[in-house]
C-alpha cells in the first residue's frame, strides 16, 4: 500500500477507477477540483441508519454547547439529502497518510490498540459498532480508521469540501485540532450559532473518515498543540531518545470523561477526509 500509486475508493464514480490520484489531479488543474456526487441508495440507507442508531434524543438541549436548543422544541432530525465529496487533492493527502500509518504498523510490527483496549476508555466507538457493511468497505481497522460526525455551520461546508478541514482555524477545549463525535446529536449543537437557533432551516453536518492511529485517552481538558509523546506524555517533547524506533507521539486524542459525549481530535488535517455531506432538518 505504501509503495503503490494510490487510487480513489472503488465506489467513487467521477473518475471511473482508471486513474491514480496524481493523474486525476493533473487532469483537474484549472477546473474545480471538488465535486458533490449523489450517493447510491445503498449508501443513503447505510448513512441514515447510522444517524438513527447513534442519535441520542435524551441529550438534545443538554450541556453548555447546546445553549438555545432546548427552546426550539425538537427531539430528532430528518435526513433530506446525502452527497459524497469527491475531491482528489484532499483525498490524496488522506490516503497517503493512511498508507504511512500502515507502513508504521508493518515496519515496526506495532499494534495500534483499539479504543476499547485502552484501560481508561469507556468502550468501543459507537459509529463503528453501528456501521453496516456498505460503509465498512475499504476501511483499514488496524490503523484505527473510523467514520465520525463533524458539526459546523452551513456556510463553512463548501470550504471544507473544497479544501478539507483546517485545524489552524479551530480552538476547542483540547486545543487547535479537528474535532469529531460518535453521535450526530453532538454535531447538531454546532449547526447554527448559539444565539440564532432555529428549527425551520436546513442544517448540514459532515460524516468524515478519520485516522485515529495510536490513541491517547484523557479525561482532563488541556490545550494540546499536537498529540503527546508516548513516553513522557508531553505534547511539546523534543527528546530524540523518545522519538527513536518509531515510538514518537500518539496520533490522536480522545476526550473520554464526565462529559455527555466523547470527542475525537486530530491535529493534522491529512488525518481526516470529509467524505459525506448530510443535509437535515430538526423535527
Ligand atoms: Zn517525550
Amino acid at each position: 500500500m505504501y509503495l503503490s500509486d494510490l487510487k480513489p475508493p472503488l465506489y467513487w464514480t467521477l473518475n471511473e477507477h482508471t486513474k491514480t490520484f496524481k493523474e486525476w489531479n493533473c487532469q483537474s488543474i484549472n477546473k474545480r477540483c471538488c465535486e458533490l456526487v449523489p450517493v447510491s441508495q445503498r449508501e443513503r440507507f447505510a448513512i441514515e441508519s447510522l444517524v438513527k442508531d447513534t442519535w441520542k434524543a435524551e441529550f438534545v438541549g443538554i450541556g453548555r454547547d447546546s445553549r438555545g436548543l432546548e427552546a426550539i422544541n425538537y427531539r430528532n432530525i430528518e435526513i433530506l439529502n446525502v452527497e459524497r465529496i469527491e475531491n482528489p487533492s484532499v483525498a490524496e493527502r488522506y490516503f497517503q497518510c493512511r498508507a504511512r500509518m500502515c507502513y508504521k504498523v508493518g515496519q515496526f510490527k506495532r499494534h495500534f490498540p483499539k479504543l476499547e483496549e485502552i484501560g481508561c476508555s469507556s468502550g468501543p466507538i459507537l459509529t463503528s459498532r453501528k456501521t453496516n457493511n456498505t460503509l465498512k468497505r475499504g476501511m483499514v481497522h488496524m490503523v484505527n480508521e473510523h467514520y465520525l460526525f463533524h458539526g459546523t455551520t452551513v456556510n463553512l461546508i463548501n470550504n471544507i469540501a473544497d479544501q478539507g478541514f483546517d485545524q489552524r482555524l479551530s480552538n476547542g477545549m483540547f486545543g487547535a485540532g479537528i474535532y469529531a463525535a460518535e453521535s450526530p446529536t453532538k454535531c447538531d449543537q454546532y449547526a447554527d450559532p448559539k444565539g440564532q437557533r432555529d428549527k425551520k432551516s436546513e442544517k448540514k453536518m459532515i460524516l468524515t473518515r478519520m485516522l485515529l492511529g495510536e490513541i491517547f485517552v484523557t479525561d482532563t481538558p488541556y490545550s494540546f498543540r499536537r498529540p503527546p509523546c508516548k513516553t513522557c506524555k508531553d505534547d511539546e517533547c523534543c527528546e530524540s531518545f523518545h522519538n527513536s524506533q518509531g515510538n514518537g507521539s500518539y496520533d490522536s486524542v480522545v476526550a473520554d470523561g464526565i462529559w455527555n459525549f466523547r470527542e475525537f481530535i486530530v491535529y493534522d488535517s491529512s488525518q481526516c477526509y470529509p467524505e459525506y455531506i448530510i443535509t437535515y432538518k430538526r423535527t
